[in-house]
């Protein structure tokens, strides 16, 4: 997906997720100001009905108290459907005073209440104008409209559609780099692949040549380039094969007892030869007695292999590098320790991941193509040990592997 095209689905999100909360936030207050009508209709309508009744009874002579212009009120509210007991009062507007109300110290707020309605009671002689005023509790008001359920509700449902769309953006992102590490990889394989087979087959060549084939000496050197170069390819394919196998989580690898000195042994002398070349030494500490556990033969020695490999062709000039095991509590410990380049901290957490490669401005200066430490890894996890690493710029690395007896 290209950067453009995903600035515009960033902005179009946004302007879309704006204008859904401005079109919710207008819905929510027209749907509160139907529902305040509606509201003041009925507490209306239980009024009307609680003035005809006292209307009624004053006719009968009785007079009104604050208990039964209480418990009226009550009633009708309920009787329209709002089942709430607001504070009541009777007023006289030309005094500014009560007569009586539910509280005096509520009768601040009465005074203020929009709902008042004009009533004259019976035996008071007086020109003034009388009101019955209610006032409504505000968290009771707040309630009776349902307004928050409709302000949870549209917050909730922006804040999983926003969820959902970082959620998808991060997939995407994610596809975009494993692309481009999928292209990546096939440029650095073909390259890792041509490479050994034009040397074998230039070497072919040579050794066809008569000069060649009669001088000893350059026939061998000829022969061992061939064989380099083909443990080389199989070593390749060996990782590429079995690091897809592994990408199955169902697969087993098969424990059986090993020996890892003799297994260290092994690796190290198949590198003396291209060391000696190269001026580069491999030195041997192997400490763990017992040095027996119970592993997959073959994967460790990829692994070991693996290390080892990588800690040649990440060293300038001569490589030196140190093989060392120890018996630590329920296990043995083996190192593998260079004088290279070392990796810089913020690649030190990626390098285990699949197809990454510290990226040395050219990515064929040394070659590779990320599979190693990630196959290294699953080769780990598949004996249930662990794996660390100590690395300085410029000092070196020390690969740490601690795996169960
Ligand atoms: P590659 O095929 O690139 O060697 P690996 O998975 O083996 O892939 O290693 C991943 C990256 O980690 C390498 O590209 C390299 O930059 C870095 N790396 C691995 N081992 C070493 C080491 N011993 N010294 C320095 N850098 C290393």
């Amino acid at each position: 997906m290209k950067r453009w095209f995903t600035v515009l689905v960033v902005a179009v999100f946004a302007i879309a997720a704006v204008s859904l909360v401005v079109v919710q936030f207008y819905q929510m207050r027209r749907t509160i100001s139907i529902s305040d009508n509606m509201f003041n209709v009925a507490v209306g309508n239980a009024m009307d009905e609680v003035l005809h009744q006292l209307g009624g009874e004053e006719e009968e002579g009785g007079t009104l108290t604050y208990q039964h212009l209480d418990a009226l009120v009550a009633e009708q509210l309920l009787l329209n459907g709002i089942d709430m007991h607001p504070a009541v009062g009777l007023y006289d507007g030309t005094q500014r005073s009560f007569l009586f109300s539910t509280d005096p110290s509520e009768e601040g707020e009465l005074e203020v209440s929009p709902y008042r309605y004009a009533f004259h009671p019976v035996g008071v002689v007086s020109g003034n104008q009388f009101y019955i005023i209610l006032a409504f509790s505000k968290t009771e008001l707040f309630l009776q409209r349902n307004s928050w359920v409709y302000v949870y509700m549209t917050l909730f449902l922006v804040l999983i559609i926003v969820a959902m769309f970082f959620l998808s953006m991060r997939t995407l992102s994610v596809q975009r780099k494993l692309d481009r590490m999928k292209t990546q990889f096939i440029n650095n394989m073909t390259h890792e692949i041509k490479t050994p087979l034009a040397t074998i087959s230039l070497a072919c060549e040579m050794l066809q040549d008569p000069t060649v084939s009669q001088d000893r000496e350059s026939q061998k050197n000829f022969i061992s380039i061939v064989s380099d170069e083909n443990h080389r390819l199989q070593v390749l394919v060996e990782t590429l094969l079995q690091s897809a196998k592994m990408a199955d989580k169902r697969y087993r690898i098969t424990h059986k007892e090993v020996d890892l000195n003799g297994l260290m042994e092994r690796v190290a002398s198949s590198f003396r030869l291209s060391l000696t070349k190269r001026n580069g030494t491999v030195d041997l500490q192997l400490a763990a007695n017992p040095s027996t556990l119970m592993a997959d033969e073959m994967h460790l020695t990829n692994l070991v292999f693996n290390l080892v490999d990588n800690g040649i062709k990440y060293s300038d000039g001569k490589p030196h590098i140190e093989l060392s095991t120890r018996n630590v509590d329920g296990g043995i410990e083996l190192r593998v320790q260079d004088h290279g380049m070392g990796i810089a901290k913020e690649d030190q957490k990626h390098v285990f991941e699949r197809f990454y490669r510290v990226s040395t401005g050219d990515v064929h200066d040394v070659k590779g193509f990320g599979i190693g430490l990630s196959y290294v890894a699953e080769v780990v996890r598949l004996h249930r040990g662990t794996i660390t690493l100590e690395s300085e710029l410029g000092k070196g690395t020390t690969f740490i592997v601690t795996l169960p007896r």
